[in-house]
């Protein structure tokens, strides 16, 4: 069995796990109520904020908007913690998020609900073997995306989100420059058959992306011929070719609002049907199928990590000393440089896209 075919395993056991885990420990209405109840005074007291992924669970990003937090893609959740005046941030998504909410404020206190929470695309990206990667090709920008460790962002010469891959890349290749690109190999790809730029590519993938199936989302359209079909960009190939509109999160939920259309099938993490249904409430919204005919689900596009940031967790997140965000001072100052980058381009080009206008 190769090391990458054992490493999938692995994350396929942890992924039955949680949610094996989170069918079986359903909370009543009245113990949701008061565990929001309990985070929602905690918040205050602690003078903290809460900074929620799209994906995570419906209660979770409820909570965040109630107490003037926010609910965004991993771009804004950075932007919105460096920004906020509250002492503690308390992040509801994966690991990576903490920690580049930990580097860009390291001021302020990141907590977590779970440290576990991680993503297959920072797992499958450790930093010695790409750094030996990087070194074997050390004439190529290094372009890596947001969901990886931040020793690898160090690594780095940019970082970059889904909503903002395609920009950053037709920029350097415009500028001749080669790209090496890490770490999800989905994306990457479609980046280079957008941009057309020299990419050399990590081989790595989400686990919950990677499984949309091309077969099942045609069948699907031909059982709702008038639904606009809107893609993640970490999907395969074959499935993005399927796409009426390819983009990161946020785009997908503008997307759902600006068309015209009355039915989404939608090919990204389950999780993001809140925000969908909040800013179209007139349209429906179809998840797009996963596995084929064995399949235990019908679509399994729930990511497990994200389904870690439980009630329960959040309501003790300040009285553990298992759950903060630490990140190594040298290895911080250094991936704050392509982080930066990435924000200050994500700034020029908002200017640039608001002149046009
Ligand atoms: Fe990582 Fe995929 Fe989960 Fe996002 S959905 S955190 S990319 S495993």
């Amino acid at each position: 069995m190769s090391l990458a075919t054992e490493k999938l395993d692995v994350i396929r056991q942890q992924v039955q796990y949680h949610l094996d885990r989170a069918e079986n420990e359903q909370l009543s209405p009245a113990q949701q109520r008061q565990l929001s109840d309990d985070i929602k005074n905690r918040l205050q007291q602690e003078n903290a904020v809460l900074v929620a992924h799209y994906y995570t669970s419906p209660l979770i990003q409820a909570l965040a908007e109630e107490t003037g937090g926010c609910v965004s893609d991993s771009l804004e959740m950075a932007r919105f913690g460096h920004d906020h005046p509250a002492e503690t941030l308390v992040v509801a998504g994966v690991k990576f998020m903490g920690e580049t909410a930990k580097i860009l404020t390291p001021e302020k206190r990141v907590l977590m609900p779970t440290l576990e929470a991680t993503c297959s695309l920072d797992l499958g990206c450790p930093i010695e073997d790409f750094s030996a990667f990087c070194d074997q090709h050390a004439d190529r920008k290094v372009v890596v995306y947001a969901n990886t460790s931040a020793a690898v962002k160090a690594r780095a010469d940019w970082v970059v989100t889904s909503s903002i891959a395609l920009d950053v890349v037709e920029h350097l290749a415009d500028q001749g420059e080669k790209i090496l690109w890490a770490p999800d190999r989905h994306l990457g790809d479609y980046v280079r058959r957008e941009t057309g730029a020299d990419i050399l590519m990590w081989d790595g993938a989400c686990i919950v992306h990677e499984e949309f199936k091309a077969r099942g989302l045609a069948d699907l359209k031909r059982v709702y011929p008038d639904a606009a079909v809107l893609v993640h960009p970490e999907s395969p190939a074959s499935v993005i070719e399927l796409a009426d509109r390819v983009g990161s999160t946020t785009q997908i939920i503008n997307a759902a609002r600006e068309m015209a259309n009355k039915q989404f099938i939608v090919a990204t993490d389950q999780g993001i049907f809140y925000k969908l249904q909040q800013v179209a409430p007139d349209k429906e919204f179809i998840i797009a199928p996963t596995a084929g005919q064995g399949a235990t689900c019908h679509s399994c596009a729930n990511c497990p990590w994200m389904a870690m940031n439980e009630l329960e967790s959040l309501a003790n997140v300040f009285d553990r000393d298992d759950n903060e965000i630490f990140v190594d001072s040298t290895v911080a100052e250094q991936a704050m440089v392509p982080l930066h980058r990435m924000l200050d381009f994500a700034t020029e080009l908002k200017l640039s896209v608001k002149g046009k206008a």
